[in-house]
Parts: C-alpha cells; structure tokens; sequence
C-alpha cells in the first residue's frame, strides 16, 4: 500500500512537472504499471476528463495500457488464493473497515462527481455518503448470503458452499458512478475475488477516490483500478478472468457477452432501460405526475430507471399532462455546483446530441414539444412532448435524458400491450389508488421491477434485476449475492439414527 502510495505520489509530482496543472484539477497516474504506452489504445495516452458545465479540465489520468492490463490480470491471479484462504467473515470485516474513510472523504468524492458529470453537488453528495454509511449492512447481508447452507433428506446431508470464481472484473458507467461501483465490486470481493474496477472514462477521479478506502484497507492486488475507456474494458474482457459484472449499455453488453462467449465468462449484465409509467384512470393525478416528473427529469434523466415512457388513461391525461408541464417548467438547470440547480447538464455534447436528435425527430413526425429543448452548452431543460406514437425512435430507444414522452390510451389492455412492447424490461410503475388491480395491471408487465404508487427499487434485500434484453444475471440481495460466487454441492450419506444401527 505505501508503495502504491508512493508511486501515486511521485507519479503526480512527475505529472505536475510535464504538464503544470491548475489549482483545484485533480491528476493522477492509473495503477496499470508500467506507464510505457504500446499505442494500441484508441484513446490519448493521458485521459483528460472535463466538467460538462462548465468545459473546465476536472483532472487527467494516464490511462491503462494494453500491457499494464495484462500486468493487472497476473497479479490479481497471484493474489486470488492468499484472499480466498482468509475466512468470509473476516473479508467482510476488512471490507467494512474502509467505511469510515468513505464517509469521511464522501464530501470531497461528491464534489469530484458533480465536477465530472454534473449532478447537482447534494445529490452527489448523498450518493458518496449512501455508498459509505451502507457499506457494513451491505457486508453484512452479503456473509449472510455466501455463508454455507445444508439440506438434508432421508439418506443425504448435502452442504452447498458459496466458492470464489477466481479474478473478477467490474466494469461501471458515469451515471451513479460511485454506487455503480459499490453495488459490484463489494460482493466480488467479499465472494473471495480478487477484482479489477474499471470505471467510466467520464468519472474515473470520484471512482478512484473510492477505490482507494478499500485499497487501503485490502492486501497488495486484490483491488485494482484499471484507466481508460472500452479499449481498457475490452481488453479485460478478452484476458484469462472468471467473471465480468457489467453496468453499462445494450450496445456494450451485447458486445461484451459475445467476447466472453468463447471462454464461457461468468457474466453478470445489468444493462439500459426504456421504463414504462401507467397511469390508471383511478389514479392520484398529483401523486402521479409528481412522481412522473421526478423520475423523468431527475439526474436530467440519466438513470437507468428513467420513467422514459408514460402512458395515462385519456380521462385523466390532460389535468396530469399540465401538472408534469408545471413541475418540469419550475425545475432550475445549472451548474450543479450552484446551490439551487435541480437539473445539471448532460455528461457530454454527445448525450446532449442525441436527447435533442431524437425529440426533433419525434416533432417532425407529429409529436408536439410542450416545454424544455436546447439550454445552451450541454443542458437540456426538462422536455414534455405529447402526441408521441410508438412508431417514433424515442419510444423504443433509450434516451438517457430529461424527456417525458406522455401517450394516452382507452383500455387498461392496450395499455399493457404499449408497456410491453419493447425489447427492455428494467423497472417500471402503475399507478392507480386501487392498490389490488394496480398490482395485478404491474404483474402483467414483463419488467424485472415495478412500483405500485412509487419507484421500482425494492425493500432492502430485493435483487436488482432487469428482465429481458436489460439484463443478464443481477445484482443485490441474497440471489444477486450468489452470482458472485461458484455453488458447489457437497453430499455424503446421513448417518443413521443409533436405534437403526
Ligand atoms: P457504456 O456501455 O457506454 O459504458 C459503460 C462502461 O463500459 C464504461 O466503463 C465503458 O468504458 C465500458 N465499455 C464500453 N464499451 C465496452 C465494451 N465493448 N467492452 C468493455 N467495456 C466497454 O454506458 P454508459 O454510457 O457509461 O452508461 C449509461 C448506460 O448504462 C445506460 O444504458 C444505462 O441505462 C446503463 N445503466 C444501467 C444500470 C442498471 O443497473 N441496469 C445502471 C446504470 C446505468
């Protein structure tokens, strides 16, 4: 660890003499040794990462190179048995132990998360401190989870145990970029894996500040941190691991399971959304569109469980389509650094490019733009478009920005059949104040998870599951857990009662 340290430090100062860097801009060297750069990365040699509010440098990193990751996959091999030799609990408790550290820096990493990709400073705050204040029970379910289990019928005593896969990789995106992190690296560890993080190349800084409280506490290897873009993320999916848990798009998981597929790689996918909101005709006009707006322009619509498609029943639809236009209007767009900004930026000129592409492609067919658009630099103020059809690329595409796209409908079937009606199957909410039917309409979506009158995130302890092409394999709760880790079963005869003998 001091030699980490060590290396960092003299990696800065080295990097500060080449290239003075401004006060406040953080730079560090990747902890891919060594720095010698084989040019086959598509990427600068140094990853420059920017603030997408402001344009300003937030820091620069060098990037991993294809042999530093080579380098990495060895040694987190050396250091795999060392740490599947030490006994679960005591994983978890070392594991733990960097949550006061987390909590202590979880003010400076927040600052670093707004800087690099825009929340508003209180939401990444928060974000950095659930991360650290959750870390114990979060271990603490996991032992629970991977600790031995027996079964046993009339002539069999079987014990099932929850066994290392070897070296994994976490591979994360920039929109939840510390928990991202959190919710995968911290079973793999815990299953006895040594792990290989490999951030977003737009948040790497705030994933790195967090990486190093568990670093610090771990043995040499058993976390490292990989730097760069999906050259890296590539390249680590092609070496000899075991396992890949990958958060990021479609387009990458699909990419990713067909170059895991010639070694058979574990894979855990948890991949985009398109989720639906149906609004019963019986439901909370205000409770419905407050929530429609919330999920819709919230992180400016750059979560994986967006409400990105609504669908209300036409008797109610215009009292709630001018209740989410009036909650839209109200939200303040800034830099989220400046106290009030409830909506930041996009995370680049190319997310903001592609909202904005597909709400005038959505107008030239017939769909009307009721507020938001264009907010100059990369924000986008909060957009409302009605007349939508399921013809148009925003209803079928991810849009990962602030857009509520509303649609009526007649009959709570066609309904149904509009939800349903895409490849993805993330999360998803039904509103209605008959609870009963609201749930039953829910169970008729084919979603991994959907609220009733709220968010689709479960009770503590559920998975976090996408069904169809959103996911492949989950993470979190007692079956998340587990895909962490080899079942082996174990079985012997049952030994027979004295009187029998
Ligand atoms: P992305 O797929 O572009 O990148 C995610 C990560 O994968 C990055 O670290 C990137 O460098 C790396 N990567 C990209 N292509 C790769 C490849 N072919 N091989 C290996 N690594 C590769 O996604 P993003 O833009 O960072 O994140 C936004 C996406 O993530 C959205 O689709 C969102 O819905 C999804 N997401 C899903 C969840 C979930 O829990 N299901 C959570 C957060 C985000």
């Amino acid at each position: 660890m001091i030699l980490i340290a060590m290396t960092s430090l003299m990696a800065r100062q080295a990097t500060r003499a080449r290239d003075p860097v401004p006060p406040g801009v953080v730079a560090w060297q990747g902890s891919g040794r060594p720095t010698a750069h084989d040019g086959a990365s598509t990427i600068d040699r140094m990853l420059r990462i920017t603030n997408p509010a402001t344009g300003d440098l937030v820091g620069e990193l060098e990037s991993t190179s294809l042999e530093g990751i080579g380098l990495m996959v060895h040694r987190a091999r050396q250091a795999q048995r060392s740490w599947a030799a030490i006994p679960l609990e005591e994983r978890a408790r070392l594991v733990a132990s960097a949550g006061p550290a987390m909590k202590e820096r979880s003010g400076a990493i927040g600052e670093l998360i707004t800087r690099e990709m825009g929340k508003p400073i209180a939401e990444a705050k928060g974000e950095a401190n659930y991360a650290a204040s959750g870390l114990e029970d979060a271990c603490a379910e996991i032992v629970a989870a991977l600790r031995p289990q027996t079964l046993e019928d009339e002539r069999t005593v079987t014990t099932m145990l929850y066994a290392p896969l070897g070296v994994a990789v976490c591979i994360t995106p920039w929109n939840f970029p510390v928990l991202m992190c959190s919710d995968t690296v911290v079973p793999a560890l815990l299953a006895g894996n040594t792990v290989i993080l490999k951030p977003s190349e737009l948040s790497t800084l705030c994933a790195l500040e967090w990486a190093k409280c568990l670093m610090a506490v771990l043995p040499p290897d058993v976390l490292q941190v990989a730097i760069g873009d999906e050259v890296q993320g590539k390249a680590l999916v092609a070496a000899p691991i075991d396992l890949i848990a990958f958060t990021g798009s479609r387009s990458a998981g699909r990419h990713i399971m067909q170059a895991a597929a010639g070694g058979l790689k574990r894979l855990i996918l948890e991949l985009g959304g398109k989720d639906p909101l149906v609004v019963l005709p019986d439901a909370d006009v205000d409770a419905a569109a407050a929530f429609a707006a919330r999920n819709s322009f919230r992180n400016a619509g750059q979560v994986c469980v967006s409400t990105e498609r609504i669908y209300v029943h036409d008797s109610i639809a215009p009292a709630f389509t001018k209740a989410v236009i009036d909650r839209a209007q109200q939200l303040v767009v800034g830099d989220g650094m400046q106290a009030g900004t409830q909506i930041g930026p996009m995370v680049n000129a190319r997310q903001k490019e592609h909202v904005l592409a597909q709400v005038s492609l959505a107008k030239a067919t017939g769909a009307t733009v009721e507020c938001g658009g264009d907010g100059g630099g990369n924000f986008v103020k909060p957009v409302v478009l009605t007349g939508v059809t399921h013809e148009m690329p925003i209803m079928q595409e991810e849009t990962f920005g602030p857009v509520a796209c509303i649609m009526t409908y007649r009959e709570i079937d066609e309904a149904v059949r509009l939800a349903n009606d895409s490849p993805y199957g993330l999360g998803g909410a039904v509103f209605g104040r008959d609870e009963e039917r609201a749930r039953e309409v829910a169970e008729r979506l084919h979603i991994g998870m959907v609220g009733v009158n709220q968010g689709c995130g479960g009770a503590s302890g559920s998975p976090w599951v996408g069904a169809r092409q959103s996911g492949y394999g989950h993470h979190s709760g007692t079956s998340g857990h587990r895909q962490f880790a080899q079942v082996r079963v174990i079985s012997r005869p049952k030994p027979k009662p004295a009187s029998a003998v």
